[in-house]
């Protein structure tokens, strides 16, 4: 948008500190960067793809986009081959987050700066920046939006006055571990419920309160589904019900509905399920009753935040960060951009969603 090419413009200033010609021709002719991408299946990182792509290349850049299937080896041949082909910056939102050092090395043999985008890169000190959202506020949120669910708190996550004593069934899911934003996610939403189970408002029956119980290798739906079928099985007689689940991403929840649904739950009797990322097929079953909320994460300012970072770094500058302290991937703590989180509910999707333009309302009508 507009930011980037105001900062391309002061990049073609040269503002010097480079270490060498590649830096002006990447500021003024528009080098080659490599953006990096896990997986289309997920919907968001076709829509960042685009976004830091059309960013880029708004801001002169050449552009090469790879989405690797979530296969780690994939990804690791993917970002050889941009190294090789003279990418002076890359981009990359890593399927493992420890698995990509040797791959840093290479690229800081060169000179060539390195964003960790969405996700941190772990275990390398060749991670120049990170730009995200603020992954433990989503954890923090999705908790309150389960809360709110059950009648708890209200929207700002405040205590409701005679709010009932409970006690309501939950079960917990988490992403991948191999994701440093599992982690995030995870702890933001247990600092939430934690205290809500010690003191018995919240009780769960499977007892997989721990985040290696309630892990989903590889954000797969149909792992989130057969764990929830699992647990309806083993957990659930006739009488239990499940009131609430808390899921930390939209396609999870969609594989947790499936396997209520199978279980004889209906669509207007669906206990409180949380999600992440707006994906369009979840803002359909939140428009209509089925899934309660998601965590709006709009990638576009993300997208837009990667290309300011880029551009800084090729010039020879430091990327603006506001944080320097919480994301410390093991070898060094990388510093960061990091984006506020919005919770979206039935009763906000056309204000957060389509008033900004992410969805169309005739997408939210249909749910693709
Ligand atoms: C992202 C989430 C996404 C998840 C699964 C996480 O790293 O931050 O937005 O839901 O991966 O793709």
């Amino acid at each position: 948008g507009a930011l980037a090419v105001t900062l391309a413009a002061c990049g073609g200033e040269g503002a010097g500190g480079g270490s060498g010609a590649g830096d002006d021709a990447g500021a003024e002719e528009g080098g080659l960067v490599g953006v990096a991408m896990p997986t289309e299946t997920s919907e968001r990182w076709i829509a960042d793809g685009a976004a830091v792509e059309e960013g880029l290349e708004a801001a002169g850049y050449e552009v090469d986009l790879q989405f690797a299937g979530d296969d780690i080896p994939t990804q690791q041949q993917q970002i050889d081959a941009m190294i090789n082909a003279g990418a002076e910056a890359l981009i990359i939102a890593a399927i493992d987050g420890t698995t990509l050092t040797g791959q840093l090395e290479a690229a800081a043999a060169q000179d060539i700066p390195v964003i960790s985008y969405d996700r941190l890169i772990r275990d390398s000190e060749d991670v120049d920046f990170y730009v995200s959202f603020d992954n433990f506020q989503v954890g923090v949120a999705q908790a309150n939006a389960l809360l709110n669910g059950l009648g708890l708190v209200d929207e700002e996550g405040e205590p409701v006055e005679d709010a009932p004593e409970g006690p309501f069934n939950v079960e917990l899911f988490a992403g991948s571990l191999d994701d440093n934003n599992a982690h995030f996610f995870w702890d933001g939403a247990m600092s939430v419920l934690e205290p809500l189970i010690d003191d018995g408002t919240l009780v769960v029956p499977s007892e997989q309160t721990d985040i290696d119980q309630a892990a989903t290798q590889r954000w797969l739906q149909e792992n989130a589904q057969s764990r929830m079928e699992d647990l309806l099985t083993a957990h659930y007689d006739g009488n239990e019900q499940v009131d609430g689940v808390l899921s930390p991403y939209d396609g999870l929840s969609r594989g947790i509905i499936e396997a209520l649904r199978s279980a004889g739950y209906e669509d207007d009797a669906m206990p409180v399920i949380t999600g992440q990322d707006a994906e369009i097929a979840s803002v359909k079953l939140i428009a209509d009753g089925v899934q309660d909320s998601t965590i709006f994460k709009d990638t576009r300012l993300l997208a837009d935040q990667a290309v300011t970072a880029a551009e800084a770094l090729l010039a020879g500058e430091e990327p603006e960060a506001n944080n320097t302290t919480d994301y410390d991937n093991g070898l060094k703590v990388v510093p960061s951009y990091l984006l506020p989180v919005v919770t979206v509910y039935a009763d906000n999707i056309e204000s957060e969603l389509v008033d900004s333009g992410y969805w169309t309302a005739e997408e939210v009508e249909s749910g693709v």
